[in-house]
């Protein structure tokens, strides 16, 4: 059973003392919404910071137009006795909002086998509440970042609701409230008359639904303006350097050092390396000895302007996997899951696939017809859906594996981060 850790604000600022002055400079490949958050985290203790990004901005892969919900209460993972039993449909490819790749690489047999033993309904429960915890510490520190600095990245609490239309799945759900709740995370069960009053857009769904979970506290925020944000943060006040543009060919350490060498063939050092580098970490997973760790996992989403009665509150319509978020004015819509698929590629069918389930789930949510052209990303997707946030040689530690709550998970993950490295570099 995963025990939970209470969480205070020490758990972040007390880090900060201890460990000041302790590790001089720092490497981070990648810099989407991990890589930016695994940064500052360094930085704010006195690290010397350099991140390393092979696009012309930061945050134009998965932390690009995800569904910029902030989910610290929601952290239900994907392997659950509920998809068990779905297996055959997906298998078949007669779920729409959940498929796996035609020709599954064998690579990733070692990970489906981890994902069926994930399923289990106590594995379930465990990788769930660990999530919690990760999504409250991530909770704490992003609030305190906002205490300390005024960003821009369209933040704001709207809370969100999760719509059940089927009473085995919300049963469960209730049973998950009773032990989140116990946890402190603030949730509440409801009729479907006390949700429609909590978000108005609700009253246009034609399909019967038999109840909602709400989460009052659930955030949401744009994370590519957000790493841009932080860029300018990162430079202005905390001398971090932004390499842009650079891609890492290979890496390496010794005992002194890490390093990477770039494509141009440059070498790129200091006292230790940390991989953010999403899916991108593939690529090293061999020599590190990762290979089983992530699986890609294809989405979409689509932003469209916003429907008649405005969306107030984040949906999730459960049984359709489609979320809705309410976005600087507009509403970003985001679902899909193909596992095993590792192109970036907008298929049209897919997208009309997701924009009618979105259509069909809540029709005064958003001016569909208004909607703009849709983007795929990639979730770096562990069996357990928790991210791996450790050493994984001396002077190299990877933060990766945050699959489909990277955005919820960032700004917590970059603090574990930082208390590792700081923790054990004398
Ligand atoms: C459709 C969809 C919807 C989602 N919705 C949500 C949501 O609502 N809430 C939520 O919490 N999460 C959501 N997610 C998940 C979230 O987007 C990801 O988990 C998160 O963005 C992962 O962040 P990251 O920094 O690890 O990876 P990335 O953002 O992919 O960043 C990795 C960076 O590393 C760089 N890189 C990789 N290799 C190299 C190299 N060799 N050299 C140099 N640079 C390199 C890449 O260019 C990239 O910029 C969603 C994802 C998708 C696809």
């Amino acid at each position: 059973m995963y025990r939970f850790k209470d969480i205070d604000a020490d758990m972040i600022q007390g880090a900060e003392t201890r460990c000041q002055g302790q590790l001089r400079s720092a490497l981070v490949l990648g810099a989407g919404v991990v890589g930016m958050a695994t940064a500052y985290a360094l930085a704010r203790r006195g690290v010397a910071v350099t991140v390393v990004e092979s696009r012309d901005q930061p945050g134009c892969e998965a932390s690009f137009c995800n569904g910029a919900q902030l989910s610290y209460a929601y952290t239900e993972a994907l392997a659950s006795p509920a998809l068990l039993k779905h297996a055959p449909a997906v298998l078949l490819g007669m779920d729409p909002a959940i498929r796996m790749a035609r020709a599954i690489d064998p690579g990733y047999v070692g990970w489906l086998w981890q994902f069926l033993r994930n399923a289990a309904g106590s594995r379930f429960t465990a990788n769930t509440l660990a999530g919690l915890q990760l999504g409250l510490e991530s909770r704490l520190a992003m609030h305190q970042l906002q205490q300390r600095h005024a960003l821009e990245f369209g933040h704001q609490v709207t809370g969100k609701l999760h719509i059940y239309d089927n009473a085995a799945a919300f049963a469960a759900a209730q049973n998950m409230v009773a032990r989140k709740r116990a946890l402190g995370a603030e949730q509440e069960v409801l009729s479907p008359a006390e949700a429609r009053r909590i978000e108005r857009v609700l009253e246009q769904r034609r399909d019967r639904f038999v109840g909602a979970v709400y989460s009052p506290q659930e955030e949401v925020g744009d994370p590519h303006r957000f790493c841009l944000a932080m860029m300018d943060l990162l430079q202005r006040e905390y001398g971090v350097t932004m390499r842009l543009g650079v891609r890492a060919a290979g890496i390496g350490s010794d005992g002194a050092a890490a390093w990477i060498m770039t494509d141009a063939g440059e070498r790129i050092g200091a006292d230790e390396l940390v991989l953010c580098s999403g899916i991108g970490t593939r690529s090293f997973a061999r020599e590190l000895g990762l290979s089983t760790v992530l699986m890609p996992m294809k989405g979409y989403s689509l932003t469209a302007p916003a429907g008649p009665g405005p969306l107030r509150v984040s949906i999730t319509d459960v049984a359709r996997k489609v979320v809705f978020c309410p976005l600087d004015g507009a509403v970003r819509i985001a679902g899909l899951a193909e596992l095993g698929v590792s192109n970036t590629r907008v298929d049209p069918r897919r997208l009309d696939s997701l924009k009618a389930a979105a259509m069909a789930a809540l029709p005064g949510a958003a001016d569909f017809d208004r909607a703009g052209h849709g983007w795929a990303g990639i979730r770096p997707m562990t069996a357990s859906s928790l991210p791996q946030i450790r050493r994984i040689k001396p002077r190299i530690a990877v933060n990766i594996g945050h699959g489909m709550l990277g955005w919820t998970y960032s700004m917590g993950a970059g603090e574990r981060l930082a208390a590792i490295l700081l923790e054990k570099v004398a």
